[in-house]
This record gives C-alpha cells, structure tokens and sequence, in this order.
C-alpha cells in the first residue's frame, strides 16, 4: 500500500562523508577492543570542548560520560541520582520515554500541565507548585519533543531560580540543540553559575550529524553524578561502540557545512507542511522554532463522525487519517496530550507534499 509515514525522529540524510570515513579508518586501524567505559580520551576532550565551545559549559574531560545515545545517557543519570519513591517533574506534553525511564529506576513522574498559549513551557510558577519533600529532579528540554518549543535565556533563568531554591537537579536534553529556526538562540541552563552543579547536560550526535544508528550519546555534570552515571553504565553495557565512537569524534571535529545543509533544509520543510497544516479549517498549530516536528491541536473534530466512527481523541484521529487517507501520525496520547497529534517532517519534500494532499482532504472530510 501507498502510506505516507510522518512517525519518523530521525534526520532522513546519510551521514556526512568524513563522518563515515572515520569509522571505516577505525575498523582498519583495528580500534575494535573495549575502550575506556566513559569513552576514548580523544572523544570526551572533544565533547569537553563542544560544551564549552557551543554551550558555555565548563567541563573537565573526567566529568563526561560517553554512552549508547543520549536515551542511555538519560537513563544512566536517573538511575544514578533517583531513589525508590522520589518524584521527577517532567513537563508535559513530553517525549514518551521520560516517565518510562523515571518508572523504570522507581521513582514517580510528576507531570506539570503546561499551556498551550505559553508554546507548552514550563513557566518557573508552575514548576514549584510541583516541587514536594520528595522531588529530587526536573527533567527538562530544550529544543522540545513534540512540540519544537525553545526556551529564551530568560525564561530558563527562571527556572534555575526555583531549581536552586528547592536544591533540586535538573536534566537538561539538549539533544535537538543543532535544529533550530528563526534566529532562535539555544542556552544550556548549566551555564548559569548559580546551578552548575546542579544540572546534568545531555546531548549527543543522533540528531544534529544524523547519526541515530550510531548510538552515540553523552552527558556533562558534578564528577560524584558523573562517575556514579558511569558505574551504572560499566556493570550494564560498558563503553559505546569503540567505532562509533571515532565516527562521534569526527563529528565534533570536523567542518558542520553538512549539518548547515541539513539544518536549511528542515527550515524549508517546516515551512511547507506548517503552511499546508495550518491552513485547514479548524486546526491550530504554531510555528515550532526548533526540532523536526509538528504538534498540531485537532480538539475541533472531536464528536465529527465518519463511517460510523466519532472521533474523540487524537489517537482516533490518527487512526481515521491511516484507515481513510493512509497518512501515519502519531497521536498525542503518548506525549502526555490527547487533543494533538505529531507529524514529523523528516522525509522528503515529494512526500510532505503528498501528505499535505491527504491531510486536507482527511480533514475536510470531517468538516
Ligand atoms: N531526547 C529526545 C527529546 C528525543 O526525542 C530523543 C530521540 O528521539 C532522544 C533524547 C534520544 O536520542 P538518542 O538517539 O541519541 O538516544
């Protein structure tokens, strides 16, 4: 069947050449054994540098950790710093794997309900109504996951401000950083001195070198939570992919006219399929500023009718748009909202257009 897929969180280009190069020189230069669990000297020098380069974080190579992804570095960093019966605030609409991961190392997720009016960001109001005894961290992400929010220095200041007066750690993922639009500005809240050792950055290359297959991930923090993330990481996987990570290291090292390239072209199609999206009737969508997706609010169908079938919620929208117009998204429910669904633009144009097509007429069908 033809089906137009927009569930994709992956870049759709190849991996820049150099980037492949380096891995195919660290298969023939036999660099295939164990490497040191936090990753190769050379690799974390690099991230070190990154961070302080593009993030004005400070750290010393000893308080980076290397792992498989920035999902690994997540979960290290919660296994590390959580208890049994400690609260993670999380706000929502979230990445799916965040209340998972915090499930996982039990501890309990605690949601803030931001709105959509404040581009679904945590307002510093917000997150200490959430703060109890038991909250040991926020996690929080910039680029956002659905969403494509990005928050402004200022706002992210106002967070520090609650995260220092509650003691809290914060987990910053960072991993979206490299995608981002209209002269917005990324800013790390680990650069605010104030919090420093506060806040776990993660980050990594999936994204921003389209690399997701190589599962490379870090993380920079406090060297007490860094070699406690990295005791984790050494009885349960050990070191990243010793390959990778040379392909890792070019990434960080090498020219970025590819990732410009990339960047540029996400640009055109966010442009594209947010025009096409948000011109039918009875959909609300702002432009996201960063990340690959769009986080379209559907509510205004809800109680139409097709083929029997009222549609009620965004996971029976996308269940009606995959039946009747075999277009795949994927509904809000899993982002911690049923009123949206999420597109992903990491495909090409030919197929954005398609979609385009499908959905205006799914949606009119509804009218
Ligand atoms: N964080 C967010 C918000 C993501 O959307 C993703 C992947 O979809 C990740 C982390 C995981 O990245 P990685 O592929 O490096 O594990």
């Amino acid at each position: 069947m033809d089906v137009v897929t927009l569930t994709a969180g992956e870049p759709d280009f190849p991996t820049p050449f150099h980037i492949k190069e380096a891995a195919k020189k660290a298969i023939e230069d036999n660099l295939t054994s164990y490497t040191h669990n936090a990753g190769i000297p050379e690799l974390r020098r690099a991230i070190a540098d990154k961070f302080r380069r593009d993030n004005n974080l400070l750290f010393d190579p000893s308080q980076i950790l290397v792992s498989n992804g920035a999902k690994h570095s997540l979960y290290n960093t919660l296994k590390a710093i959580c208890n049994r019966g400690d609260e993670v605030v999380i706000p929502a609409p979230y990445w799916v794997s965040y209340p998972q991961m915090v499930t996982l190392v039990e501890a309990t997720p605690v949601f803030v309900q931001t709105k959509e009016e404040n581009d679904f960001k945590s307002t510093s109001a917000q997150l200490r109504r959430a703060i109890t005894r038991k909250t040991k961290a926020l996690i929080f992400c910039t680029p956002s996951n659905p969403r494509g929010s990005v928050y402004a220095q200022e706002e992210i200041e106002a967070l520090s401000r609650v995260a220092k007066e509650t003691d809290i750690y914060v987990i910053s993922d960072e991993i979206y950083e490299k995608v981002i639009y209209d002269g917005a500005r990324h800013f790390s809240m680990g650069s605010i001195p104030a919090v420093r050792d506060q806040v776990i950055t993660v980050n990594g290359v999936s994204k921003a070198y389209s690399m997701t297959g190589w599962r490379i991930g870090f993380l920079g923090g406090r060297k007490d939570i860094v070699a406690a993330a990295e005791k984790v990481q050494g009885q349960v996987t050990s070191n990243a992919s010793s390959i990778s990570q040379h392909a890792a290291l070019a990434a960080l090292t090498g020219p970025d006219d590819e990732l410009r390239a990339m960047s540029a072209e996400f640009l055109r199609r966010r442009n594209f399929i947010h025009e096409a999206v948000t011109s039918i009737k009875g959909i609300t969508c702002k432009k996201p500023r960063g990340a690959f997706y769009l986080f379209p609010n559907v509510r205004s169908f809800f109680g139409r009718k097709r083929k029997g079938r009222t549609m009620k919620s965004g996971d029976d929208i996308a269940e009606y748009l995959l039946n009747e117009e075999r277009v795949v998204v994927i509904p809000g429910s899993g982002f911690g909202s049923k009123d949206h669904v999420r597109l992903s633009y990491a495909c090409s144009m030919s197929e954005l257009e398609k979609a385009a097509e499908r959905l205006q007429r799914g949606f009119k069908r509804l009218e």
